[in-house]
């Protein structure tokens, strides 16, 4: 289900399984203090990429055309799909996706659901937990302004999670039951068992084997502790590819892997079996990380990490899974 109708899951193609094109993911204490937004030039667009917290302007991706422009690269650079995370309290535009999916000629599906609590409006924060599943389902089978979700996510969860973020991954459960689609979930940060939220989710009706288990890559830090979430069944996504520093302005202990750390890691989690059990992308979500910003753009994955796949010894086979065949799978509705 994209933004534009259903497709054939065969026409699918290679696809990043969670990326941002319309959104506001301002820190809410940035927003708190307002001012002037940043202006990314030459001479700031470093700092403002390493810090990228600290700058106001940089975590809204909110000119259309700027959206075609980035997607029509990625297009010719090999991709053919993207999933768009942007849910309740990082400012969702479904229409204007449909617009920009509509021009760059790349297919878009899009989550729904909402974000860690410090982004939600009281009214969400306080709601039941059948209250926030019957606006999941009705994303998923009614659609926002008659533009339906394809997959339920990114639900975020902070560090640690509160009982307003419980009710929502509930419901998350609850409704990826009731409709047969995908759930992409944002948990708590290194250190936290990741086995807990799978636990939580199989408790509340949800199905591991269609759950995507996002930003591993500033959660676990080594093979053996990803071998043991995937053993559960659930996907584990590779999502910050592209970002080569160890800096992590959420968290200064953490050392953020780089490029080459993760085809490791993942390497290691291939090794273990579990091919079928990895996603990657680049979770686009700040001017800086765009082509037109100085940055990376959607493209990275096909333009520099597939190729480094291939030097590595990856095969074709296995690149066509990541990038191919898991992405079908999961976001083929299940009956
Ligand atoms: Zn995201």
């Amino acid at each position: 289900m994209t933004v534009l109708g259903p497709i054939a899951p065969d026409t699918l193609g290679p696809t990043l399984m969670h990326e941002h094109v319309l959104c506001d993911i301002t820190p809410p204490a940035l927003a708190a203090k307002g001012g002037p937004e940043a202006e990314i030039t030459l001479e700031t667009c470093w700092e403002i990429r390493h810090q990228w917290c600290n700058h106001l302007g940089n975590h809204r991706l909110t000119d259309e055309a700027v959206a075609i422009a980035e997607l029509e690269r990625l297009h010719a650079e090999g991709g053919r799909a993207l999933v768009e995370l942007t849910c309740a309290g990082i400012a969702p535009h479904p229409a204007g996706l449909a617009r920009v999916s509509a021009a760059s000629g790349v297919h878009i599906v899009m989550g729904c659901g909402f974000y860690v609590e410090a982004y939600l409006d009281a009214s969400a924060r306080g709601a039941s937990v059948d209250w926030l599943a019957g606006e999941m389902v009705a994303a998923v089978r009614h659609g926002m302004g008659g533009i339906r979700a394809g997959i339920i996510g990114e639900i975020g969860l902070s560090s640690p999670w509160t009982e307003a973020e419980k009710r929502v991954l509930a419901a998350a459960a609850v409704a990826q039951c009731g409709t047969g689609a995908s759930l992409n979930v944002h948990p708590p940060r290194s250190p936290f068992d990741l086995v807990e939220v799978v636990e939580f989710i199989r408790a509340h009706g949800g199905d591991p084997e269609r759950l995507v288990m996002s930003h591993v890559d500033r959660t676990l830090f080594d093979v053996d502790g990803l071998v043991r979430l995937a053993d559960t069944g659930c996907v584990i996504e590779f999502d910050f590819f592209g970002i080569e520093s160890s800096w992590y302005p959420f968290q200064p202990d953490i050392d953020l892997p780089n490029d080459g750390t993760r085809l490791r890691l993942l390497r290691g989690l291939a090794d273990s079996g579990h091919l079928d059990r990895i996603a990657v992308s680049q979770d686009i979500c700040t001017r800086t990380r765009l082509v037109s910003g100085g940055g990376h753009g959607y493209g990275h994955l096909f333009r520099n990490v597939i190729p480094l796949m291939r030097l590595r010894g990856f095969t074709e086979a296995e690149i066509e899974q990541m990038f191919v065949h898991t992405p079908r799978r999961l976001l083929t509705i299940a009956a």
